[in-house]
């Protein structure tokens, strides 16, 4: 049997940390959580600009099919006891490209009044759902009772002086927060893990992409609109109605691939920097507007939210749910890629269970960090103070 944590700290406070947080205050209430977060806000990246569409078969037959079913229904179950506002059935319908004014049928919503090519319903809400990402993350913070420190980014961490057991992590304005027990959840930088824990490879690619939200319109029906590839404006479009009459699209063609070497530099990770593309705002919004004429109408001028985030995708494109081998304790969430809304509840679940009681309710095989090699490390030494990798780089790094 495993020793719950005094202290646990979460590094980042996304949707997978806030999950984490809840999970294991629920399953050891005596653990005292802290939350480390870069930006002065939570949901700073794509947990607050995300989709938060929800699929539960569509990893049918797949190694992640457990967590699409599980946190599916975890989704269901929190958000009728959190009582969300933003949670609710979302049918589905596909849209291809084209140039004929739409038919009207039973399962189009009456705003889809454009033009474009045939559309077929993909499903009728029985098995896909929404939430809006940030409401998710501030609720399961706010029940989680965890101190979210906002304004504070970790540079490493420091062991024990055998090697192998974290006790603190070290803040880049100098602080040092005490712990035993840790766990990464810091989206596409997450690949730092590999900087802080010498025995790991973290590949990770963050896969910038723009999304726009357009203002309320209360009337607008909830059906998403899953858009082929069109030519016109080289744009995909997602298009997710939300309860409150916003809609968000995403899928407006043009990611940037940024890579590891550069968010080990904490490239984008002031979430001020990381802004929409211009030329693929104007893409989506004339996209829309040749499907929407209600939306040409009410919205001439465009939507009222530009932005962009990150998707953190591992090189197999599966999500990193792991310990970290050659330490006692320490954890690592992330790489959810474009299913991390998804994948919170579930995900928060199993690492309270690894956590708190040793152990996971889910095969977590095909998830774990070795997959990508574990590197033998020569003369580990432990002790404070700043270390990058197995080096000691001092105060100043
Ligand atoms: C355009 C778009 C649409 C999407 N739509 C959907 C969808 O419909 N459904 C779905 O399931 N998923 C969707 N996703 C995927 C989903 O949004 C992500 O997988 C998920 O939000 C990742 O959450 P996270 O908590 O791991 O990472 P993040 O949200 O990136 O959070 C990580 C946090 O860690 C902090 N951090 C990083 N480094 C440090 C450090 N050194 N110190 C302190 N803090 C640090 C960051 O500031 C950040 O706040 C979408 C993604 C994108 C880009």
């Amino acid at each position: 049997m495993s020793t719950p944590p005094a202290h646990l700290v979460i590094i980042g406070a996304g949707i997978q940390g806030a999950s984490v947080a809840y999970f294991t205050s629920k399953l050891s209430p005596s653990t005292r959580i802290t939350v480390v977060e870069s930006n002065p806000k939570i949901a700073a990246h794509a947990s607050g600009k995300g989709g938060g569409f929800l699929a539960r078969s569509w990893g049918d037959g797949s190694v992640t099919q457990e967590l699409h079913h599980r946190s599916f229904d975890l989704h269901k179950e929190l958000a009728a006891e959190w009582k969300l506002k933003s949670y609710r059935k979302l049918p589905v319908l596909s849209v291809q490209p084209g140039s004929k004014k739409f038919k009207k049928t039973k399962s189009t919503p009456n705003w889809l009044d454009g033009f474009g090519g045939s559309t077929s319903s993909m499903g009728d809400g029985s098995d896909t759902a929404q939430v809006t990402p940030f409401e998710f993350t501030s609720e399961a913070l706010l029940r989680s009772n965890a101190s979210v420190l906002t304004s504070s980014t970790v540079s490493s961490i420091s062991t024990s002086s055998s090697g192998d057991e974290v006790t603190s992590v070290e803040l880049t304005s100098g602080d040092s927060i005490e712990c035993d027990s840790v766990v990464v959840c810091a989206g596409p930088w997450s690949c730092l893990a590999s900087t802080w824990f010498p025995t790991i490879n973290l590949p990770m690619v963050g896969i910038k992409s723009t999304s726009i939200v357009w203002p309320r319109r209360p009337e607008s029906d909830g059906v998403a609109l899953f858009c082929g590839e069109d030519d016109e404006f080289n744009t995909h479009l997602e298009v997710y109605p939300r309860p409150n009459g916003e809609i968000y699209c995403c899928g407006v063609g043009g990611s940037n691939y940024v890579q590891d070497s550069d968010l080990k530099d904490y490239l984008y990770l002031d979430a001020t920097t990381c802004n929409a593309q211009p030329s693929r705002v104007e893409a989506a919004k004339r996209s829309m507007h040749k499907m929407s004429q209600t939306y040409k109408s009410a919205f001439p001028e465009g939507p009222e939210t530009t932005q962009a985030c990150m998707r953190p995708c591992p090189p197999d494109a599966l999500p990193i749910i792991s310990t970290v081998p050659g330490y006692k304790n320490a954890f690592i969430n992330a790489g959810h890629n474009c299913w991390g809304i998804l994948w919170a509840p579930i995900s928060g679940q199993i690492l309270s269970e690894m956590i708190v009681e040793g152990r996971s309710s889910v095969n977590i095989e095909a998830f774990d960090v070795r997959r990508f090699g574990v590197r033998e490390v020569q003369n580990r030494q432990g002790g404070r103070g700043r270390k990058k990798g197995s080096e000691q780089v001092g105060e100043q790094w």
